[in-house]
């Protein structure tokens, strides 16, 4: 029997980064994760931004979570000596009068405008994109490399042995006064479930009212299309390098087994 500080279920972004910082603070950590190539965070875009939606409102603590995602990716990339997050500028293209209004209203706004530049509604045309309304450039976002990031991750943690790639099963789990014993060969004083849409199934938390939503994203080649900045425009358009963009993500609350059995050959995923 092995003991450890935190059983961690799941190997998302949600379960990388929480069993990275435990690490890092001193605590064993065992993680079991499943592989799955269409998880939410295998396949999606990655991006950070500090404004969305149709009021253009600044993310809850922008400033603060931006430079702690920034650090920690730093972090990661010079510990594995790769490229994972892409601080690029995300050139927001407006589609309305009514989007204009709402950006040149939200531009008195004092916080918002270390994150947005360049409100333009007139700018020079550029090759492959529709912008009759204009658009604004926002700042200190870009993309993270997930897929990259957990693989690089998981095959140190395969190899340490602080992460074993299997299913988790609620019933070998007993919950006792000092923590969990799950299975014939662990114990652990804390037990963290970062699976993700499954956490529906998980006996435990399933009388939470959560509602999966259900997203694709479809990598697509484009010369001539600036790499430069991520475009959005409804959908988001971010460069992978040599021509090559990934457009989405869709956003939709369907059955997801039926969807995930019928489009075999695209990034049809859970969120
Ligand atoms: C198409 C798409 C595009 C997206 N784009 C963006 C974006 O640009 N920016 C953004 O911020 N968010 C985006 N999202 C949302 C984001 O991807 C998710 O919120 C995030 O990845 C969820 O991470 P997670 O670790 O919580 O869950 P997941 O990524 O689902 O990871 C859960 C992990 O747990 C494992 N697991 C589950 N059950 C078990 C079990 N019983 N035993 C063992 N392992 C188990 C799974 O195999 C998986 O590896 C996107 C989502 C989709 C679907």
């Amino acid at each position: 029997m092995t003991s450890y500080d935190y059983l961690i279920v799941g190997h998302g972004i949600a379960g990388a980064a929480l069993s990275y910082e435990l690490r890092r603070r001193g605590h064993a950590v065992l993680v079991l994760d499943v592989y799955q190539p269409d998880s939410a965070s295998n396949v999606a875009a990655g991006l950070m931004n500090p404004v969305a939606g149709q009021r253009f409102a600044l993310t809850w603590r922008a400033d603060e979570l931006l430079t702690a995602a920034a650090a920690f990716y730093r972090e990661l990339e010079a510990h594995f000596g790769q490229q994972f997050f892409f601080e690029v500028p995300i050139l927001k293209l407006l589609s309305s009068v009514a989007e204009q209004n709402a950006i040149l209203a939200r531009s008195a706004d004092n916080p918002w405008e270390d994150f947005v530049t360049d409100i333009n509604l007139n700018p020079a045309p550029q090759a492959g994109l529709r912008q009759e309304f204009g658009g604004v450039t926002i700042r200190r976002g870009g993309y993270v490399a997930l897929r990259e990031l957990l693989e690089a991750l998981a095959a140190e943690g395969r190899q340490n042995g602080w992460l074993r790639r299997e299913t988790f099963d609620p019933q070998q789990l007993v919950v006792d006064d000092s923590g969990v014993v799950y299975g014939k060969d662990v114990r652990a004083r804390h037990i963290i479930f970062c699976e993700g849409s499954a956490a529906t199934q998980n006996p435990y938390f399933n009388w939470l009212p959560l509602r999966p939503n259900q997203g694709e994203v479809l990598d697509v080649e484009c010369p001539g299309l600036s790499e430069a900045q991520v475009l959005n425009r409804g959908a988001y358009v971010v460069p992978l390098g040599q021509q090559r963009f990934r457009v989405g993500a869709t956003y939709r609350r369907p059955r997801l087994r039926r969807i995930l059995r019928s489009k075999p050959g695209r990034n049809s995923v859970k969120s």
